[in-house]
Parts: C-alpha cells; sequence; structure tokens
C-alpha cells in the first residue's frame, strides 16, 4: 500500500491531538478546523473510503457512527446539535484517502453544501 497520512497518524509517525483511542478506532482534532469542534473519526485499518465498504464491514461502520455520537456527547455538542461529514470521491470533497468521519459544531452549519 502507498503510504497514507492517516495510517502514518494511527501508527504514531505524525503526531495529532487525540481525542480517543481503542483497538479500532482514533479520533483526533482536524488540524485545519471547519468549525469550533471539529474532529476526526477513522477506522485504524486501512479503508479508502465509502465506496470500499461491504457487507463484512457493517459491525465497524455502526460501531464507527456511535463512537461519533459518544464523543459528540462528550465534546457537549448534544444541546445545540451537531453534524456528522463523510465525504467521498472528488465530487464529495474527499482529500485524504482514508475513511474518516467529521464531526463539526459548536455553531450553526448551513445547509446544503456549496
Ligand atoms: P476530507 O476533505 O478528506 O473529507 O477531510 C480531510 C480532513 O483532514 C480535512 O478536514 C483536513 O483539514 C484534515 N487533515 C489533513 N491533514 C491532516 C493532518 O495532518 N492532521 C490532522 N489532524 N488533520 C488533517
Ligand atoms: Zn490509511
Amino acid at each position: 500500500m502507498n503510504s497514507c497520512l492517516f495510517c502514518e497518524i494511527v501508527a504514531g509517525k505524525i503526531p495529532c491531538e487525540q481525542v480517543h483511542s481503542d483497538e479500532n478506532f482514533l479520533a483526533f482534532k482536524d488540524i485545519s478546523p471547519a468549525a469550533p469542534c471539529h474532529i476526526l473519526v477513522i477506522p485504524k485499518r486501512h479503508i479508502s473510503a465509502l465506496t470500499d465498504l461491504d457487507p463484512s464491514m457493517v459491525d465497524l461502520s455502526g460501531q464507527l457512527l456511535v463512537l461519533a455520537a459518544q464523543i459528540a456527547a462528550q465534546q457537549n455538542l448534544d444541546s445545540d446539535g451537531y453534524r456528522f461529514v463523510i465525504n467521498c470521491g472528488d465530487d464529495g470533497g474527499q482529500t485524504v484517502g482514508h475513511l474518516h468521519l467529521h464531526i463539526l459544531g459548536g455553531r450553526s452549519l448551513n445547509w446544503p453544501p456549496g
């Protein structure tokens, strides 16, 4: 596999501001926050994008969503609300080829995206 930025963060080769780590997932603050709270939640194993998910990954996908909701609550985003975003591919605006879920909160967010 070619080098992957988020795999290098998982391996500790590139530092991050960690919010959560367990056997399967890592959460860390986005280096260029688009909202007062902007956290990325990633599976530690390399999955390139939503297009690479298959039925064997149903558990992992569900765990990702539940964990992200728990982190949003820990960040005190529950009362005012928040948004999850998973960009996929060029049109989706994906810039890092390792599946990641954005948690965005702390301000009112526009809809639809531009
Ligand atoms: P995408 O555009 O692929 O959905 O999101 C990639 C995100 O990764 C962007 O919000 C970008 O700011 C963030 N990012 C890119 N490089 C780094 C990095 O080295 N460290 C951290 N913490 N975030 C990064
Ligand atoms: Zn990776």
